[in-house]
């Protein structure tokens, strides 16, 4: 069997990269399946353990990188810890599915070295910082001081969007979900 091949999506925080993978996994209309990551903060209100991310503890989370059991890890905002298990890509790509990691921008391009072609790595754009912060207050899931940790990072994770094999730009978000499906069907093929 073809093992499957690794989409891995990032984009600053607030953008709409999860509402996007969520439609293009909820269409069914390519063989995909999402890469659960580790984290150790809190959920949100509806996040589920093991379907969101596996939400671990401080301890767990580096007792886990302690024990290798990572393919890629980042502290993402102060304090927060993210990371790609080894478990969760091999064992759904072995089995000849294709996988979708919602990482950060670090952690892609590491994941692009580690895979070359193997790897499409899209960014999602927001269409300004404006928007960005209008989101993620609108979303109502984190708290103004969080929000603010999270713009000033945009900027950051901007200016790496042209190493990134593709870029879709998340103004209206149809076309968005359009765009972004499209570049993954051509990659699967
Ligand atoms: P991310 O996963 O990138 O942090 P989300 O998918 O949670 O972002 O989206 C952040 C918020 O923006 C959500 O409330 C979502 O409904 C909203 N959103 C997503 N796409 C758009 C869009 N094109 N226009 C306006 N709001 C959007
Ligand atoms: P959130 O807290 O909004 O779910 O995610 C915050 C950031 O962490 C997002 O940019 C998200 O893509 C990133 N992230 C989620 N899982 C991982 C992971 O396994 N590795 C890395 N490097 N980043 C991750």
């Amino acid at each position: 069997m073809k093992p499957g091949k690794v989409i891995v999506i990032s984009a600053p925080s607030g953008t709409g990269k999860s509402t996007i993978i969520n439609a293009i996994l909820d269409r069914g209309e390519l063989d995909l399946q999402f890469s659960v990551s580790a984290t150790n903060r809190s959920p949100r209100p509806g996040e589920v353990n093991g379907v969101n991310y596996h939400f671990l503890t401080d301890e767990q989370f580096h007792d886990a990188i302690a024990a290798d059991e990572f393919i890629e890890w980042e502290n993402v905002y102060p304090g927060r810890y993210y990371g790609t298990l080894k478990s969760e890509v091999t064992s759904k790509t072995e089995a000849g599915h294709n996988i979708v990691l919602d990482i950060d921008v670090k952690g892609a391009l590491n994941v692009k070295k580690l895979y070359g072609d193997k790897a499409l790595t899209l960014f999602v754009m927001p269409p300004s910082i404006a928007a960005l912060q209008q989101r993620l207050e609108h979303r109502g899931t984190e708290a103004p001081e969080v929000i603010a940790e999270r713009v000033a990072r945009a900027e950051f994770e901007i200016s790496l969007a042209p190493e990134f094999d593709a870029v879709v730009v998340n103004d209206a978000l149809d076309k968005a979900i359009e765009e972004a499906n499209g570049v993954i069907k051509a990659f699967i093929g």
